[in-house]
This record gives C-alpha cells, structure tokens and sequence, in this order.
C-alpha cells in the first residue's frame, strides 16, 4: 500500500490525487489537507466570481474527491498545526500543492499607505477567503490605479466596473458587493510597463470588456504599433491585441453616448507607464509613474513622470509560495526549490508551488501526472515490496493526540449545501467568510 499526502487542496493537488489513484488504484490512499475547511484553492478564492463556468471546474474534483482511497483533511495548517517532518514519518511521499498565496511587493515607496492592495488580498476580499474578508477597501475616490498587464488586473478592473446588475448569477460575496454597490470609482488606470504586444491578458477576458453596460476600455491610439507588425505575433496574441484595436477606435463612441444609470466608467490602459512611488499621507492619494520605452523588449524609464490622482492602488503583478519551515525555498524565485518537482527524497511539490504563478488551471494537470510518475519511480526504487508507512491510522492517531478535529469531505459537502441555501436571489451561494461559521455549517461544533 502506497501511502500519499498532498498539501493543499486546489486543482494541483486534486489533479495529483487524480493521477496517484490512476498509478495505484486501490493500492494507494491519499490525504489532501488544506488550511481551510473548505478545498479547492484558487477555484474559490482567486477565479473571478461572475465567471461561474470556469469555477464548475472544482465540481469535475468531485469523483477523486469521493473515491474511498481519497481523504480530504481540511482546517488543518501544515507546518503550525503539524510539520511536514511529522508528514513525511507517517506517508511514503508527501507533495506540497501549496499554491502561491502571498503577493509580491512593489518594492515602491509608499506602498504600506492605506488603500493599496495586493491582488491576493483584493480578490480574496471579493472572493470571501476568511484571510482577507476584513479588508475593508474604500472606493470613495473616481480614480482606482491598477497595476499589471495580466488576466488578474483584467479581472479587478471588471469587478470595479460592474454594475449592480451584471452580478447576478455570480457568487461574490456580500460585504464586497455592498461596498462596490456604494462605489464612486469611474476611471480605473491600468498599468502596463510594457506595450500592446507585450501584455500578458487574454481574448476572451479582453472580449469581456466590451460587454460592460456603463463602462468602456479606452486605449491611445497612439500606443499601438503599426498594425502590420501584429502579424509577428502568435495567433492567441494577435488576437489579443486585436481587442486593443477596437478599444482604440471606439473612444468617441463612448465619449458621446447616451450617460448609463449609475455613471459612465472609464477603463483606461496606460500602456508604457511604470509605477514609481505612492504618495499619500495615510492613504494613497496619487500614483507617481514614469514614461517608458522599450529597448529589446524590456521597458528603460524615459525621465518623463507624471501624476495620476487616485484614492485606490491594486498591484497585480504576481505571486509567491509561502515558506514552510523546514522546505528549502527560493527566494529569488518566489517558491520551493526543487529539480523538476522533487525538494528531497520522499518530498515533492506542484502546481504553482512547483513553478510559480502561471499557466491555467488545465495547467496544473500534466504537473499532477508527472510528479506521481516521479513518486512511483521513486517509491518502485526502494520500496517496491509494500512495506510502507503508517499512512492514515498514523495520521489519526496523531490528530487524536493534539486535538485535532479535522474537516472531511462530507463536512465540506454540509458548507457547500448551506452556502446554497443561503444564496440571495440570482446567486449559486452566500459563501462564507469566516472559518468559524464554515465550522458551524460543517455540524463540528
Ligand atoms: C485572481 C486569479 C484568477 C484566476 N482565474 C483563472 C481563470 O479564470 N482560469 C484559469 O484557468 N486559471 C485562473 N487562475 C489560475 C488558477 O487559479 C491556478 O492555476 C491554480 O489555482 C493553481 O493551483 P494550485 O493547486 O497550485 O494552487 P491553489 O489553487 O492556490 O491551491 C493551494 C491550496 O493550498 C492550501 N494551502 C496553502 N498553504 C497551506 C498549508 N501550509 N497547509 C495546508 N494547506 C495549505 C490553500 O488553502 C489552497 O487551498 C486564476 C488565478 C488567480 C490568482
């Protein structure tokens, strides 16, 4: 009997869980812990909550989830509530699927001002992740600055813009849609270093902004390449730019339009632009950026700065592993270090643990796969004769032991039913966003 912990419950641990029940069939059983009660990782937190198609993505989980050889133990802390020394005495092998939930700084002067966010922090605030429901955002300033060129800055500058309206049918949370229902944000700056054919967003999340009933995306026309030069760009990207094209050619269209109830909301790239300082008493009150230039593709700061007035900062600019003790971590890089998947013998990590902040959710699949084929051909290596680990016994009787009451599967399941339960009209759920009320819903006290 293979005995496997995976740490972490989002889709890069349950895709592994997936692949080690294929390895192994009844010949394995797998524990998922996570630090939540309830799993599935960035799939709740981080996927945008009006984009419900690619959060149903957790409910293909499901059939790993419920195999009798697959065992989530959630609410429990690895690496405070339990070592992973203590994890790696009890399983053969142990992978970290931790993801990468802690933000990466700005290194900018003022960035600790009151009002400016990671993306971690914010979208978990609109997401309900019990880290970060008490963050109390204030939008009571027209201009937001949001910092980066991906799909995640793409997502926080779609929820700023929303209308009251266009939530239905999505499952963000309440506090945050009172707080952007109150919103008096109507310009939202989005900062790219870099230009047009350098951003790292999507179509389809670009097409999306052309669907917003009261706000418009603007580009300068006048940052855009020639457009004979998109022709170099590979066909998602091109595509990509194409949506920039349109932003750039619609400008008086929205400019004149009929106003919409609630006021117009600009959605603006500020394409060659990089953030130097915040400035601010307290609280952010204007963004310092500098004019760039590309020079081999990296952007050179040109000595032009200016100011852009805003009462609200999001960095979206990426992500790292948090440590745990005892796991070699790179610094520079911002995650475990380890050779393909493996930190040490018996020790492996995936997903964004394993490679940083990139990729899709599908992404995290192959990693699944390919760490259990390392796991196998290790554990076939010294182990091939059975004689394994404690495994779950062990495990149990250890949490017995500290007092551990974890949350299984079928409590997560109680959550899930009460958050439905208690969606408002239109809603799939009213998650929670407090641990101890995610307890209580599980019946554990
Ligand atoms: C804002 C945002 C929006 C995104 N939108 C999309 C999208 O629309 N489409 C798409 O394809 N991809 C999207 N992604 C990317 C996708 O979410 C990731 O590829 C994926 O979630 C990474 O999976 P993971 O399992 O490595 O990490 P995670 O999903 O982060 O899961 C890590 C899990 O580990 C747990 N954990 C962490 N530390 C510990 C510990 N010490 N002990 C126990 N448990 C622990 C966490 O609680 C969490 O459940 C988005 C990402 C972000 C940030």
């Amino acid at each position: 009997m293979r005995h496997i912990a995976i740490v972490g419950s989002g889709p890069a641990g349950y895709y592994t869980a997936e692949a080690a029940l294929r390895q192994w069939g009844d010949g394995v059983r797998v524990d998922i812990f996570d630090a939540l009660p309830v799993p599935f990782g960035l799939i709740r937190s981080g996927v945008a909550p009006d984009h419900q198609s690619i959060k149903g993505v957790s409910r293909r989980y499901e059939t790993t989830a419920l195999s009798e050889n697959v065992r989530f133990v959630g609410n429990v802390y690895i690496g405070r509530d339990v070592t992973v020394a203590e994890l790696r005495d009890l399983y053969d092998a142990v992978v970290l699927a931790t993801g990468a939930p802690n933000d990466r700084k700005l290194g900018l002067p003022g960035e600790d001002l009151a009002n400016v966010f990671g993306s971690a922090a914010f979208v978990g605030w609109y997401n309900g992740h019990p880290q970060f429901s008490g963050l109390a955002p204030q939008l009571s300033n027209d201009t937001a600055v949001v910092i980066g060129n991906g799909n995640v800055a793409l997502d926080v500058a779609r929820i700023l813009a929303k209308s009251k309206e266009e939530f239905a049918g999505s499952d963000i949370v309440r506090h945050a849609l009172d707080t952007l229902l109150g919103s008096q944000v109507r310009r939202i700056v989005i900062l790219g270093r870099r230009g047009p054919h350098q951003i790292a967003m999507t179509p389809k999340e670009l097409g999306e902004l052309t669907h917003l009933t009261r706000a418009w995306p603007h580009v300068d026309p006048a940052d855009l390449p020639p457009a004979a030069e998109d022709a170099a760009l590979e066909p998602g990207q091109r595509k990509a730019v194409s949506h920039l094209r349109a932003f750039a050619a619609v400008e008086s269209e929205a400019e004149t339009g009929p106003e919409p109830e609630g006021g117009r909301v600009v959605i603006d790239f500020d394409f060659f632009a990089a953030p130097r300082a915040i400035l601010g008493e307290t609280r952010v009150e204007a963004v310092e950026v500098e004019r760039t230039r590309l020079e081999n593709g990296k952007a050179v700061g040109t000595g032009e700065t200016y100011r852009i007035p805003a009462g609200l900062v999001i960095a979206c600019i990426g992500y790292q592993t948090s440590p745990i003790p005892d796991v070699p971590y790179d610094d520079k890089l911002g995650r475990f270090a380890n050779e393909d998947g493996r930190i040490a013998p018996g020790l492996y990590c995936v997903g964004w643990a394993r490679r940083g902040p990139t990729g899709t959710i599908g992404t995290n699949r192959p990693d699944g796969f390919a760490i259990v084929e390392k796991i196998s051909d290790d554990l076939g290596g010294f182990r091939a004769d059975g004689a394994g680990k404690p495994g779950r016994p062990g495990f149990d009787a250890l949490a017995a032991e500290r007092g551990i009451d974890y949350v299984k599967f079928t409590d997560w399941q109680k959550i899930d039913e009460a958050e439905i339960a208690n969606a408002r009209d239109g809603a799939p759920r009213e998650k929670f966003v407090a641990v101890e009320h995610m307890i209580e819903a599980a019946g554990k006290h």
